[in-house]
């Protein structure tokens, strides 16, 4: 029903690293403070610090008690979760007024929310959960890679990512171009062998996450891990599970 482009000129994505991930949430609040207070999805927060909160975040981190098949200790992994501005990505072409849409010159998956009747099409097509309708504006809400910060020449340049890439207390979230193979984005996906979540879902994500390093073993076992696993259990448990049991 909306048309993606055809190609994008950069593919901006984020990279997430699940080994130094301490499950703080600074991403979440930071996310929220900007958004809330003057982001371009502005999110409209009621009865923030009274009995019944309720709103909508853009990001989340999700944690995980994960045990080992191996028998050795059980660990936990925190996993952030926002939009992965998917190359295919349906929310786009399912949204019946063209509210959805994808910018072509660097792929960031933004809602026109002038356009949006907040049908919730979007939601449900999106495999990872990554829209949210607000629940005061009764419109679809979602990440949109702080576009008024890496848009807004008046900002100093360190300031120009995104504000839960710039608040991550342990350097944990990275910001650039996935589509450029020399950028520090790609190197990095490239030497730890970053993952796509849940490929065989064929939405094409551009963000990717580094796996958790086995404590005991060099980084180099964990190549196998860009080959996308199509087997055994589905969905987000499945693929973590696979995950950490290549690193067994
Ligand atoms: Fe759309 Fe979900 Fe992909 Fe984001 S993660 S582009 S909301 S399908
Ligand atoms: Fe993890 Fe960084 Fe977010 Fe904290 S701010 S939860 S360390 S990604």
């Amino acid at each position: 029903m909306t048309d993606l482009p055809q190609a994008t000129g950069k593919r901006l994505g984020l990279v997430i690293d699940l080994d130094t991930c301490v499950g703080c949430h600074a991403c979440v609040t930071a996310c929220k403070a900007w958004n809330t207070e003057e982001g371009q999805s502005p999110l409209a927060d009621t009865d923030a610090h009274g009995a019944h909160p309720s709103g909508a975040f853009l990001n989340r981190v999700h944690s995980y008690e994960v045990t080992p098949h191996d028998g050795t200790a059980p660990r936990i992994v925190h996993f952030p979760k926002s939009c992965l501005h998917c190359t295919d990505a349906p929310c786009v072409t399912v949204c019946p007024t063209g509210a959805s849409w994808k910018r072509a010159e660097d792929g960031i998956v933004l809602v026109n929310e002038a356009e949006c009747i907040g049908c919730g099409l979007c939601a449900w097509a999106c495999p990872y959960g990554a829209r949210e309708q607000d629940p005061a504006q009764r419109v679809m809400k979602k990440c949109t890679l702080c576009v008024d910060r890496i848009d807004n020449p008046t900002l100093p340049q360190i300031d120009r990512i995104p504000a839960c890439v710039r608040t991550c207390p342990t350097g944990a979230r990275h910001f650039g171009d996935l589509g450029d193979p020399d950028s520090a984005v790609s190197r990095l996906v490239a030497d730890r062998g970053g993952m796509a979540l849940m490929p065989e879902q064929e939405t094409g994500p551009v963000n990717r996450y580094l796996p958790p390093r086995d404590k005991e073993t060099e980084l180099d076992i964990l190549a196998p891990l860009l080959t996308p696993v199509t087997e055994g259990p589905k969905g987000f448990l499945g693929w973590l599970d696979r995950a950490l049991e290549k690193l067994g």
